[in-house]
């Protein structure tokens, strides 16, 4: 978990690279699934084009099929899944069915006024969502994407009002969410302020330390 600027999906990428832990995304998958007009992808889209958010029993039957596949068999790294307390009962019975179990929730934490700094210096590319920023990780090339050659792009209605208005909205969806894994033990808090590097060192110390713990159970 971690919001907006959080540097959360870098950091499930690093995960997938340097563990082979596959990376779910869940906005990558709503693409996937329209782009390929599967049967979940047309539902999805109907929300979507009329600019709902995409109910839980959507989201839920995608992130199933996705993690149900044999390249997960050693595990997936999350990323934006899940957002609710209906989603994460969902992932419960969904890691039951496939004989697995959740390790850890890590949450990479940040004060607003650094995710703000980060947010305005961020570059998207525009075929994968690659992201880039101006101080923290700067393409190889200058506005091109070091991984697939597409343009970097920044949205130009990113205004601080609304970034503070999206780190707003992230935070008061996912705080009943954060409680019910914190209640729970599951939950570790990041010290995000750090390097790229620093945070991934401590998010692979805290999902050994999540997964020596569950096999000495
Ligand atoms: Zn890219």
């Amino acid at each position: 978990m971690g919001g907006p600027g959080s540097g959360k999906g870098t950091q499930a990428r690093l995960l997938e690279e340097v563990l082979g832990i596959i990376q779910i995304a869940s906005g990558d998958l709503f693409r996937e699934q329209m782009k390929d007009q599967t049967e979940l992808g047309q539902l999805a889209e109907k929300f979507i084009d009329v600019g709902d958010l995409v109910p839980d029993d959507v989201t839920i039957s995608m992130i199933a099929e996705r993690v149900s596949r044999s390249d997960c068999t050693i595990g997936a790294v999350l990323d934006g899944f899940p957002r609710t307390i209906a989603q994460a009962l969902a992932l419960e019975t969904i890691a039951a069915d496939l004989k697995t179990r959740i390790s850890v929730v890590p949450c990479i934490d940040l004060p607003l006024e650094i995710l703000l700094r980060r947010l305005a210096g961020r570059w998207t590319c525009r075929q994968n969502g690659h992201v880039y920023h101006d101080v923290y990780k700067q393409p190889i090339d200058a506005g091109i994407c070091d991984i697939d050659g597409s343009e970097l792009y920044q949205r130009e209605d990113d205004t601080e009002e609304t970034q503070k208005h999206r780190i707003r909205v992230y935070r008061q969806r996912t705080t009943p969410l954060i409680k019910y894994y914190d209640e729970r033990g599951m939950l570790v808090r990041i010290e995000g302020d750090q390097s790229i590097e620093q945070v991934h060192q401590a998010l692979v110390a805290t999902i050994a330390e999540a997964e020596t713990l569950l096999v000495n159970k």
